[in-house]
């Protein structure tokens, strides 16, 4: 019989957390001072998943070469400063070998399935050497292949995880190890009911972790990723942003939502299910802290952060033959629904609706939301406007849509900047402005300046 493991948590390194020997060691300290750590979940080593992309999304053979060949450097800067570098060095290489016979066929015949199974790739090598490095540190490890469990659909470059499967799949195939050896595995990849490698979307890491600790039931999920934890903005954007030490699922989940890149906009769901606690901080810093995300923050402020979503794009319908309102909202939204068009904020006139259409992260490859075929069938029954580079703008916070004045204070924050569209009142988290993508930094500032420091 399986005995259940007592305290389970699931740590998960980001790209920067693995980029090299010496990062890959500093987080192999953090999982040694921490003996709950049970289930170790890696993304590839910085920079590799953007490489794989473009090989992924058809390069000519020189170009590949060079992709390749950068690949290459950051793999080997690993492997050298190893003390047995052999045995891995060919497991690397046959891995990289696969990456340049995948990537010639993806030049002459390139698809979201052929995309997949090459970018999963950066998590595997970055995964193998991982276990080396704690291996050459004394540590029992077993290095674990995530597609076992994380079972996906088959939407190549988003595919959505299948809750029940992975519940079983961890089950059988996890749990039992967990207490042999400390598991190291891949983010971001899974795989469909035929075995066929997916994707979770740019950023899948952070969703791997919490989807295996919620089928682990683990008691915590830690994000170890370069900033010591959720702040009030983007830091780079914003120097004096300050660190978030608690902040519920729900803010956070918005936060994340609108652009916050330092979770994927799906990690807290598992999360939240199972009541799961989850904490972010800096594998650079770990002595700095993070902030925990759980299910009530205290006191939660009316004003909580700033995100900003860029590559964003405006399209705009015009009724052209008098149809009547309703009909016309109807006919819109079921060819966009259709088209797996996720419309996640939309302002509608008597004949006009205006919608932001998202492309960050939406696939991990190169594919286009505004799709030939969405705009051929949309022009066949309206008039279309497309405004492309722009960025989103979002306040959270709490409250909002009822709180007396706060329109005051942020529309004055908003005074100088060119807003093409306002969106407010379907939820109370968030007041989101649309900006051209050069004014969103500015804008984040002003904001910032007026409403947090
Ligand atoms: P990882 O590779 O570890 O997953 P990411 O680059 O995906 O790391 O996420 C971390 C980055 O998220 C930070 O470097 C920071 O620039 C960005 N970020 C955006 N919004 C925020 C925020 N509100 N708080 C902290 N970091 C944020
Ligand atoms: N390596 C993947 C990416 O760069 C997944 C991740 O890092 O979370 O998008
Ligand atoms: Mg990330």
């Amino acid at each position: 019989m399986t005995r259940i493991y007592p305290h389970i948590v699931v740590a998960k390194f980001g790209g920067t957390s693995v980029a090299d020997f010496d990062a890959m060691n500093r987080s192999a300290a953090i999982i040694l001072a921490d003996h709950h750590v049970r289930l170790v979940v890696l993304s590839a080593s910085a920079g590799v998943t953007n490489l794989l992309v473009e090989l992924a999304a058809g390069l000519e053979s020189r170009d590949r070469q060079d992709k390749i060949d950068t690949l290459r450097a950051i793999q080997h800067n690993i492997i050298s400063r190893l003390k047995q570098p052999e045995a891995i060095g060919q497991e690397i290489d046959h891995l990289l070998e696969n990456i340049s016979r995948l990537a010639e066929t993806a030049a002459s015949a390139p698809s979201a399935a052929l995309s997949d199974a090459l970018v999963s790739h950066g998590e595997l090598m970055s995964s193998l050497l991982f276990v080396e490095v704690l291996r050459e540190r004394g540590v029992e490890t077993e290095w674990f292949d995530a597609r076992k469990v994380i079972r996906t659909n088959d939407h190549f470059g988003c595919a959505e995880p299948v809750i029940s499967a992975i519940a079983e799949l961890a089950e059988k195939q996890l749990r039992p190890r967990l207490e042999q050896a400390l598991i190291i595995t891949q983010g971001f990849i899974g795989s469909d009911a035929a075995g066929h490698t997916t994707t979770l979307g740019r950023g899948g890491s952070d969703y791997t972790a919490s989807l295996l600790g919620e089928a682990l039931q683990a008691n915590r999920v830690d994000i170890w990723t370069d900033v010591a934890g959720i702040y009030t903005t983007d830091p780079r954007i914003v120097p004096q942003a300050q660190r978030i030490d608690e902040i519920s699922f729900s803010e956070a989940s918005e936060m994340a939502t609108f652009g916050a890149k330092v979770l994927h906009p799906a990690t807290l769901l598992p999360a939240m299910r199972k009541n799961i606690p989850v904490f972010v901080g800096s594998s650079k810093d770990p002595s700095a802290g993070g902030t925990r995300v759980c299910c009530n923050a205290e006191n939660p402020p009316h004003y909580r952060a700033l995100a900003v979503r860029r590559k964003q794009t405006l399209l705009k319908l015009h009724s052209v033959n008098a149809q009547p309102a309703h009909a016309f909202l109807a006919d819109m939204f079921a060819i966009l629904s259709r088209h797996h068009v996720a419309m996640d904020l939309v302002t509608t006139s008597e004949t006009s609706i205006a919608l932001i259409l998202n492309a960050t992260g939406a696939t991990s490859g190169e594919a286009d939301t505004l799709t030939t075929s969405l705009l051929t069938e949309l022009s066949s029954h309206c008039r279309v406007e497309v405004e492309a580079d722009l960025a989103l703008v979002t306040l959270i916070g709490n409250a909002l849509s009822r709180a007396a004045g706060i329109c005051q204070q942020v529309f004055a924050g908003m005074e100088n900047h060119p807003v093409r569209m306002i969106c407010h009142g379907a939820s109370s988290h968030n007041l989101c402005f649309l900006l051209p993508a050069d004014s969103a930094d500015n804008a984040i500032k002003t904001l910032h300046r007026s409403l947090f420091e």
